[in-house]
């Protein structure tokens, strides 16, 4: 089994990477905020609030998340890849993923989702607790500014209806709580290879994510 695994903030193209990489490389690709994401819309269909922790974390055991080999997202059977990426979701995921017992149930399914596979995952910890292991760790960045840039372009791309301001703000309170969360947090390491995207148009991240692949596959 092979892992390619790769950390960023919000908006940094870890999605369009992997998404790339994965039919370039022969890689299933599993996007593992969207596992997040189905709690957090799972939340909002129970009408459960941020202060109703024991009920998620029990939701977060209970609720049964599927991603197909085409990215598409299934909770609980029914297809919610557009309905994770909604505004109310999208402002509420990082509160609850940064609950522990929800982050060790999404953990673990996470793995189990890889199991058997070659893949390419990404995330905020995949590097450091998913797959500390993992056989490639990148981490993907880009300046505040372009990643709302990148963001309000998808959306338009969407139908999602959110101001300038609230893809700033939103971005930049998910960056500082991801980076501050007690477990899992996103973080910078010494074995991740970094990559600062701002400047560099798709194709040449993709290069240099494959130079560093496929380099040591002609090593080896
Ligand atoms: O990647 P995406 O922006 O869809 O992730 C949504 C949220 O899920 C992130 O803001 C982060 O709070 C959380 N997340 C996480 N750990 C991951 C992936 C996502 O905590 N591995």
């Amino acid at each position: 089994m092979k892992v390619v695994a790769i950390d960023g903030p919000a908006g940094s193209g870890k999605g369009t990477i992997a998404s790339i990489l994965s039919k370039k490389c022969n890689l299933v690709n599993i996007d593992t905020g969207a596992t997040y994401r189905c709690v957090a819309l799972a939340c909002l269909r129970n009408n459960l609030t941020l202060e109703d922790k024991e009920e998620i974390i029990k939701l977060s055991g209970e609720i049964d998340i599927k991603i197909d080999l085409d990215n598409k997202v299934y909770l609980n059977g029914e297809d919610v890849t557009d309905e994770i990426r909604s505004k109310e979701v999208t402002n509420i995921v990082s509160p609850v993923s940064s609950i522990v017992e929800v982050r060790k149930n999404m953990v673990d399914l996470q793995r189990k989702m890889a199991s058997n596979y070659d893949v390419v995952m990404e995330g905020r910890d995949i590097t450091t607790v998913v797959f500390p292991n993992a056989n490639y760790k990148f981490y993907l960045d880009a300046s505040l500014e372009k990643r709302v840039e990148r963001r309000i372009k998808q959306n338009k791309e969407k139908g999602i209806d959110m101001s300038y301001d609230e893809v700033y703000e939103n971005i930049k309170a998910r960056d500082y709580n991801d980076m501050h969360k007690e477990v899992g947090a996103l973080k910078r390491t010494d074995e991740q290879i970094y990559i600062d995207s701002t400047n560099m148009p798709i194709e040449e991240v993709v290069n240099k994510f494959i130079e560093v692949i496929e380099g040591d596959k002609n090593e080896s």
